[in-house]
């Protein structure tokens, strides 16, 4: 595997494999790499000759202080685990050369901003698109990945890609889950064992709503899950909301052609996010 540090040298890189006619997978990631992210490189590997995984934690869409210093790194676990599963770059830049260039760009997502992430996080998604509309220039992927886990962002990030005409190739992969239910994620790690046993109840709550669909309303799904999380004294919901899958914009009833549940809450500490489809 090849670890490339410098925007140039990545920049050189993918040109080097448009000449060559070959097509190129790019998996931006904060690291702390974990299965979720393997379930993601699987299926760039089959798809596309080269894979770039991108490793940076990005610390413009974080508006939470102690969250990006206590955001887990290890960057040389993180390049055994690439090299072991078959990627072929792992693309490693410093924040420094990043930011070079100020963020100052201003993304407008509309409404698809203003639920969720967007009002919980303020800022998060303007971040995001800062630094994903960067990767996708330098290295003008044929496609990119991106996990459903993340429900809102990937409709930001297809909307990025509407709006600037970006031809790369939006990829979306299913919520990869531990044994026991819990979404992967980074954050987990931070779980004492205590609470990281608490912790699937999250993706069982959910579950559980979606066997009430021919049943209740969606206002009742709601209110069950609400009330299911206020039963369990670790758990701090932050937002859970039903949403159109497109437009994100809560819905009430079952008119839209999918429906998703989206939730964030604390636990230890530590925020996790998961989702649900209903429809
Ligand atoms: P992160 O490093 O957390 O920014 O995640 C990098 C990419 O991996 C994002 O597109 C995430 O949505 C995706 N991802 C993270 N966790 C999972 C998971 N459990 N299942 C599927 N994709 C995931």
């Amino acid at each position: 595997m090849l670890e490339i540090k410098t925007i140039n040298e990545l920049i050189a890189f993918c040109e080097n494999v448009k000449k060559e006619g070959k097509t190129k997978g790019l998996l931006p990631t904060m690291g702390a790499l974990h299965e979720g992210h393997l379930s993601l490189l699987q299926r760039a590997k089959t798809e596309n000759d080269v894979v770039i995984c991108s490793i940076f934690v990005n610390p413009v869409q974080f508006n939470n202080r102690e969250d990006l210093e206590k955001y887990p790194r290890d960057l040389e676990k993180d390049l055994h685990i690439l090299e072991e599963n078959g990627c072929d770059v792992a693309f490693t830049p410093s924040e420094e050369e990043v930011y070079a260039i100020e963020p100052a760009e201003k993304y407008d997502f509309g409404k698809l901003e203003q639920v969720m992430e967007g009002v919980a996080r303020p800022g998060h998604f303007n971040g995001v698109a800062t630094i994903v509309k960067r990767l996708f220039d330098w290295t003008q992927a044929d496609r990119a990945y991106f996990g459903e886990k993340d429900y809102q962002q990937v409709i930001i990030i297809k909307d990025l890609v509407r709006q600037f005409a970006i031809p790369t190739k939006i990829v979306v992969c299913p919520v990869f889950r531990d044994a026991d239910g819990l979404a992967t994620s980074s954050r987990n790690q931070r779980l004492s064992a205590e609470k990281r046993s608490i912790a699937p109840k999250i993706h069982q709550i959910l579950l559980k709503s979606a066997s009430f669909t021919d049943t209740l309303s969606l206002s009742q799904i709601k209110n069950f899950v609400i009330n299911e999380f206020k039963m369990y004294k670790d758990f701090e919901l932050e937002y859970f909301e039903i949403v159109d899958d497109q437009s994100l914009q809560p819905v009430l009833n079952k008119d839209s052609n999918g429906i998703v549940g989206c939730v964030a809450v604390w636990l230890d500490g530590v925020r996790l996010i998961d989702i649900q489809r209903y429809y």
